[in-house]
């Protein structure tokens, strides 16, 4: 029989967060009595690198123009989808910076459909493309995407206005509003926040996970900031060490499974960037989804959204053999051909 969810007050929240390792050891109790031990494969694809906006963490923000710029062909985004369904990863994500056109909305749209006509249904689809309308979240949906990721980075309004400019572009208030609309429209819902940001308290931190309670979320991919040396933030007061926020992001992986045991938590590819064994790490805590980049190489060498984000062989290069071999070493098993939809999920639908 299913534990009981405890429900935790801002101040356990604080004490989770400030528990170090003895937290690290509850949550991998908790993970493995509620979600278990598989680890879910999500063929990452990075559409494009073209961003309408300028958010000052983000190595692709449309004012650095030190970078190339490349969008995806079809066939190579279908390939690359067409590689994941092959070796069983069961998922694929959708990744770009944000634009805001119809010729885009149905092209993605198009492309949502082939990815599901070509899989007979067996890929699930994610994606991961900013800030839109409750008309487009609800066309992709039709088209047949099932999970949207939109990170809300910090659910401090203060803070979230120190990293962003600020426009009618970049408004916190849009962010809750697109958040809503994808609850409404029915996708598996996904947010996510970094950590360690410049100023960032462990009172802001115990908040994002209260935020993400209280949003009642399906999934979650959140990990350490890490500069982006071509961005303003960089060029900040840090105030916490690389190191520090590896740490940190551990914790607040482990407390947020502590707090919402059901759902699925991305073991994200900025904490490999910190340390090598970082996304092994996280999956050994709190985390339960991996998310291999499958992009083609032009596209890994040019979405680059912080310093040193490591750089897989992608699509063409596979990669697979030794990403299974490390998850079995370390005692995972690989969710190999299931969507591996968040329980959480699931208990939401028969609840409604
Ligand atoms: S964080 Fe997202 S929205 Fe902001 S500049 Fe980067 S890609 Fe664009």
């Amino acid at each position: 029989m299913q534990e009981e969810i405890k429900k935790y007050d801002k101040d356990g929240i604080i004490a989770l967060l400030n528990g170090g390792e003895t937290t690290k050891l509850k949550a991998r109790e908790i993970k493995n009595s509620f979600v278990g031990n598989t680890v879910y494969i999500r063929g990452l694809i990075e559409l494009s690198n073209k961003c309408i906006k300028n958010c000052f963490y983000c190595g692709i923000r449309s004012l650095n123009n030190k970078i190339s710029r490349y969008t995806l062909t079809d066939n190579q985004i279908i390939s690359s989808a067409r590689y994941a369904y092959e070796k069983g990863y069961g998922n694929v994500v959708l990744q770009a910076g944000e634009r805001w056109n119809e010729q885009y909305t149905d092209r993605i749209a198009r492309i949502i459909e082939q990815i599901k006509t070509f899989s007979k249904g067996e890929l699930s689809v994610t994606l991961s493309l900013g800030e839109q309308t409750y008309d487009v979240y609800k066309k992709w949906h039709d088209a047949g995407a099932d999970r949207y990721l939109l990170r809300i980075e910090t659910s401090s309004k203060e803070l979230y206005q120190r990293i962003h400019p600020k426009n009618e572009l970049h408004s916190f208030e849009n962010r809750l509003k697109a958040l809503d609309d994808l609850k409404n429209t029915g996708y598996q819902v996904g947010t996510g926040v970094m950590i360690g940001l410049p100023t960032q308290t462990i009172e802001n931190l115990a908040d994002d996970i209260i935020f993400m309670r209280d949003l009642d979320i399906d999934m979650c991919g959140m990990g350490p900031y890490i500069e982006h040396s071509q961005t303003p933030l960089a060029k900040v007061t840090q105030t916490m060490t690389l190191a520090e926020r590896y740490e940190q992001a551990l914790v607040m992986v482990s407390t947020l499974r502590c707090v919402m045991p059901t759902i699925n938590i991305a073991a994200t590819t900025a904490l490999q960037t910190i340390k090598p064994t970082g996304r092994e790490d996280a999956l050994s805590i709190g985390a339960n989804v991996i998310m291999p980049n499958i992009s083609p190489a032009n596209a890994l060498r040019s979405y680059s959204l912080y310093n040193n984000k490591p750089i897989r062989e992608g699509a063409t290069g596979g990669g697979d053999e030794e990403l299974f071999d490390m998850l079995s070493q370390r005692g995972f098993d690989i969710g190999l051909m299931q969507h591996g939809d968040s329980l959480h999920y699931r208990n939401r639908m028969k609840n409604r």
